[in-house]
């Protein structure tokens, strides 16, 4: 059931109308309490009344109605019927004596009181008998005014009572919880709830009221701090909630610029991974601008120092020009002694540069850094140390790419190359002279082909011993390699003590020219050579010039006849007595040259 239904009974109205009913219901049983005992005063004041009246009037009655006296019995009769609390009086006697006094009474009205009359001598049958009835309306009478008097009294005084109880109850308790009632129904849980106010007077004592005010202000104080906590609580939640916002959108952000980050890494390794080795110092130079891009850097620089060797810058990039800067953190940024492993720090006197620096026994690297406004954040130091890791990843790939592109070469010299005198092997020769020949006939230019040989080498080891033989060859080659330093030049050592050498692009004359100056400049050397009839180490030469005016199609033919007819001129240069140079064009393959 819903209380909101109930009607309201103020409590004042409930009290008064009780007491107002137990008002009328004490008034009636007073009333009728009070009758009662009227009642019975009445009876007993009667009864005294017939005992006093018997004892006064008996004998004269007694007397009188023996004579038979009437008009004495009248009288008394009348004398009885005068008191005020007699209403009737009737004598009567068997002789049929009838004497009636005071007002009438019905038949069938019964006397209050009966008086036996005996005769005056005694005797045992009565002479008559006298009949008293009792004044009715006095009694009620009596009654009426009692009842009305205990009304009245009874009614005044509840009505006394009730307006005591009714100010009271006003002023003291529906008053204060009236207030009350206003003050819990607009009680809220807000950070200053208004105080109870009961406007009572003050005085010396406190009652229930004011202990349940009293309450109220315990309770309003909790409300309060209540409210306060609450609130605080939402105030908290809500910077939180917003900080948690800008928390995340921070995040967010930080977690797209690492990503970025990690694009770019993974983006420059894969490009480098991809690069060729001459292309590193421009890629590495990109690679530093992009990192310098994403970062807010204006000026980047990778160095390294290889053992205790000097610091060398390998790449740099700047917004603009610094190098005064790199000047800088290369004498004071580098120099500054740190343990082994990464470090990081600052070059001094120039706040806004940062140094990423590996320390090792065989190498150090710095990778260092000018940003362009304040000082990097955590986020971009901890990138930057990244970076220098991996850019000096890169460095050590770009060295170990470029050793091992020196190891290839040098293996490829030391395959195309003589181990003694340095000059081209007869492999690389070989090859040489098909893409010579494969060019002079694409060009139709002329090609000549010196063969030398050593005349009477073996007598000079015989004489000398190889090792002063081998320095004789070593001589030997130096001085073709000086005379013949043209990028198209090609001396070649074939074997033992014969070289050849190719020279594209010589006309005839030139050919001849170079063949007696390299004979003549080698015979100038003066090498002791007692075994031979010139006293000196000398040489035979073979030369055949093509013109390049031929119509020959296969350069492995062209070079095939070209070698064997140097041969042959050698051959000719030996037969001729040695230490000469003998001539040839070239002729083809039909010619008497060929053939001999
Ligand atoms: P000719 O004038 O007819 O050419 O006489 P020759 O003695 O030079 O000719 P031969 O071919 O008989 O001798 C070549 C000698 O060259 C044999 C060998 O002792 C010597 N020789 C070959 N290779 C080397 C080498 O690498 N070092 C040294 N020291 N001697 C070598
Ligand atoms: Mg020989
Ligand atoms: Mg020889």
């Amino acid at each position: 059931m819903n209380d909101n239904h109930k009607v309201f009974a103020p409590l004042s109205k409930r009290l008064l109308q009780r007491l107002a009913l137990l008002a009328v219901l004490s008034i009636l049983f007073g009333s009728l309490v009070h009758s009662l005992l009227i009642y019975r005063a009445e009876q007993q004041q009667f009864s005294r009344l017939v005992d006093q009246l018997t004892a006064n009037h008996l004998p004269l009655l007694q007397v009188a109605l023996w004579d038979i006296e009437v008009d004495a019995l009248r009288q008394q009769v009348t004398m009885i019927a005068d008191r005020e609390e007699v209403a009737t009086v009737i004598l009567s006697s068997p002789t049929g004596l009838h004497l009636q006094a005071g007002a009438a009474v019905a038949d069938d009205y019964q006397a209050d009181a009966r008086v036996a009359i005996s005769p005056p001598n005694g005797g045992a049958h009565a002479l008559g008998e006298l009949q008293i009835y009792y004044q009715r309306e006095r009694l009620n009478k009596a009654i009426v005014a009692a009842v009305a008097m205990r009304f009245f009294e009874l009614s005044l005084f509840t009505l006394l009572v009730c307006l005591v109880i009714f100010r009271f109850l006003r002023r003291d308790l529906v008053r204060p919880l009236n207030s009350i009632n206003r003050y819990v129904a607009e009680l809220l849980p807000q950070r200053h709830p208004p105080r109870l106010k009961l406007d009572r007077p003050p005085r010396p004592w406190e009652d229930e009221i004011d202990r349940v005010a009293a309450g109220f202000d315990t309770l309003r104080e909790g409300i309060r701090h209540y409210a306060e906590q609450h609130e605080n609580a939402l105030q908290a939640l809500e910077t939180e909630r917003d900080s948690l916002d800008s928390r995340v959108a921070a995040r967010t952000r930080e977690l797209a610029f690492v990503n970025g980050y990690q694009e770019l890494t993974s983006r420059s390794i894969q490009g480098f991974m991809q690069a060729r080795p001459a292309e590193y110092p421009d890629y590495l130079r990109r690679v530093l601008q992009d990192l310098a891009e994403y970062l807010g850097l204006d000026a980047c620089a990778l160095l390294d120092r290889r053992h205790s060797r000097p610091w060398v810058t390998r790449v740099a990039w700047f917004v603009h020009d610094d190098w005064p800067w790199l000047e800088r953190v290369l004498t004071h940024g580098c120099e500054v002694s740190v343990e082994e492993g990464w470090s990081q720090y600052f070059l001094t006197g120039a706040p806004n540069t940062l140094l990423v620096r590996f320390s090792g026994r065989e190498q150090s690297f710095v990778l260092a850094v000018r940003t362009s406004e304040e000082a990097a954040g955590p986020l971009q130091q901890d990138m930057l140390e990244s970076s220098g890791k991996w850019l000096l990843s890169l460095l050590q790939r770009w060295d170990h790419m470029a050793d091992l592109d020196s190891a290839r070469q040098e293996l490829l010299e030391m395959s195309r190359s003589d181990h003694l005198t340095g000059l081209a092997n007869r492999r690389h020769f070989d090859a040489y002279k098909i893409d010579e020949a494969r060019r002079a006939l694409r060009m139709g230019a002329p090609v000549a082909l010196l063969m030398i040989d050593v005349d009477h080498f073996k007598d000079f080891n015989d004489l000398y011993g190889h090792s002063r033989g081998d320095q004789c060859l070593v001589a030997l080659a130096e001085q073709m390699q000086w005379r013949f330093k043209r990028a198209a030049d090609l001396p070649a050592r074939l074997g033992g003590e014969e070289f050849a050498i190719l020279l594209p692009g010589y006309n005839s004359l030139q050919a001849q020219e170079a063949a007696e100056g390299l004979r003549q400049s080698i015979f100038d050397l003066a090498i002791t050579h007692r075994g031979s009839p010139f006293g000196f180490v000398s040489v035979s030469i073979g030369c055949v010039w093509w013109p390049g005016q031929h119509g020959q199609a296969n350069p492995v033919e062209l070079m095939n006849d070209l070698v064997n007819q140097a041969d042959a001129a050698l051959y000719q240069a030996k037969g001729e007595g040695r230490n000469r140079v003998v001539y040839a064009e070239f002729s083809d393959l039909n010619s008497p040259a060929q053939n001999s």
